[in-house]
């Protein structure tokens, strides 16, 4: 893994980005045959399928694919064979064989294909290149302020996005597209950020210029959503039906997932869960309103509260060193936010009774004195005990898991996974029907 650290001092002058970009034209914009057949050939509601299935199992025999996929054995065949061609699927080490000829496994190449992943912040953007299984290939960070200012952030994801792919290493032909993560409403099928408190946008069209100006796909998504859809992709959750992801940090967010697709609710705003009231008249959110669960329980609450028991501002860093050395001020109020969020939670499972609860996010490396009381009110506070058989894992942050989590919203747009942005998702089904699998044929044969 490659790791740049940049400051905004590190960006060229116009100048110099000009030439920078007409070489980049060259690299990026003008490619001489765009995959736009692959990647709607890929977006093939049974080709993802399949792909979901070789990748689930590591490897796997084309009469297991047929079997587990429900679909006919030509068209396994067919699909695998169009896969061989485009070096998505590699055959690998046979089975031990039972006598008669053993059968040869496919496996997914990881390096068949490369997505770039982007966590916008206030203050600039983390920017990753990620292969099919999410690993990720480089990744670096880059400051300047993007509050009040979409202009300036289409110009740094451009600029960041060329420079992370330079520093990559990796084919243009073999990038499959942008992922782009920031909080906020966002209208994911026109790429558009409806409205974003912590950047203080309003209606800013993202995707669109974007992909004029790279000349690849680019998609958008609420940030806490990528985070589902990268444990739905590469995580804990890839074989979970119903399930959480709940993010704690500056922020408090909650992916939302049921029958394995993202539930984002009418407007795009569904899992705003940071932002319910908890005490009315409380303290002053971001959002505006008072009270909010975020403002009891986000890090700037847990800084103010025990910047206010130790006569000083808090900042991160102190806070957890304070947690380190077992400071009684800084545990309690820990602990009793722990308890309120954990609550909050316990609400929530009693209202969708999920599976799998994945708690991630910056929060999480206060470790226990914040996450224990979560998970006891969880497994108490449920209804009808919901929350004793529960699943929770906590995820081990890294500081790039935002952005690998925006390049799996390309991986989930590329392979049509369920909750993928595109009409399919109403016809997936797991065991497969013939009624799409027949429409899917056709589409295949014919693309
Ligand atoms: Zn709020």
């Amino acid at each position: 893994m490659t790791r740049n650290q940049s400051s905004a001092s590190d960006q060229p002058e116009r100048s110099s980005n000009e030439a920078l970009d007409a070489k980049n034209e060259r690299e990026l914009g003008a490619r001489p045959s765009p995959p736009r057949a692959s990647r709607s050939l890929l977006r093939d509601i049974n080709v993802g399928l399949l792909i979901e299935l070789v990748r689930q199992a590591g490897s796997i025999s084309r009469a297991e694919l047929a079997r587990q996929s429900q679909l006919s054995a030509p068209t396994v065949s067919a699909i695998v064979e169009h896969l061989l061609e485009r070096g998505i699927v590699i055959e690998t080490t046979t089975a031990p064989s039972s006598g008669g000829r053993p059968p040869v496994l496919l496996s997914v190449d990881p390096k068949a294909g490369y997505v770039v992943g982007i966590k916008l912040r206030g203050d600039g953007l983390t920017t990753v290149v990620c292969d099919i299984d999410a690993e990720i290939i480089a990744s670096q960070d880059y400051y300047v302020p993007l509050v009040g200012d979409p202009v300036a952030a289409i110009a740094a994801i451009e600029h960041e996005t060329r420079r992370v792919l330079r520093a990559a290493a990796v084919p243009p032909s073999k990038v499959l597209g942008v992922g782009i993560g920031l909080s906020g409403i966002i209208e994911t099928s026109s790429g558009v950020c409806k409205f974003s408190h912590l950047l203080q946008w309003r209606d800013v069209e993202l995707a669109e210029p974007l992909r004029r100006r790279m000349g690849l796909p680019v998609w958008v998504e609420n940030d806490v959503n990528t985070l589902a859809i990268a444990e739905k992709w590469a995580g804990d959750a890839s074989t979970a039906q119903d399930f959480l992801t709940l993010s704690v940090g500056r922020g408090i967010g909650l992916g939302i997932v049921i029958n394995r697709s993202l539930y984002r609710g009418a407007r795009g705003a569904g899992g705003e869960f940071g932002h319910m009231i908890v005490e009315p008249g409380g303290p002053k959110c971001e959002c505006g309103r008072f009270g909010c669960l975020e403002a009891m329980v986000g890090e700037g609450a847990l800084r103010r509260r025990v910047g206010e028991r130790k006569g000083h501002e808090v900042s991160r860093d102190e806070l957890l060193t304070l947690v380190e050395l077992g400071d009684s001020a800084a545990l309690e109020v820990i602990d009793s936010a722990g308890r309120k969020l954990g609550l909050a939670v316990a609400n929530v499972i009693t209202l969708l009774n999920p599976e799998l609860l994945i708690i991630c996010g910056e929060g999480t490396s206060l470790g226990s004195v914040f996450i224990d009381p979560i998970v006891s009110a969880v497994r108490e506070q449920t209804f009808a005990d919901l929350g004793r058989d529960l699943e929770i894992k906590v995820q081990d942050w890294g500081d790039e898991a935002w952005a690998v989590g925006a390049a799996t919203l390309v991986l989930r747009e590329s392979f049509n996974l369920p909750g993928a942005d595109d009409r399919s998702q109403a016809i997936w089904h797991r065991s497969g029907s013939s009624s799409s699998a027949t429409t899917s044929e056709a589409s295949f044969v014919n693309g």
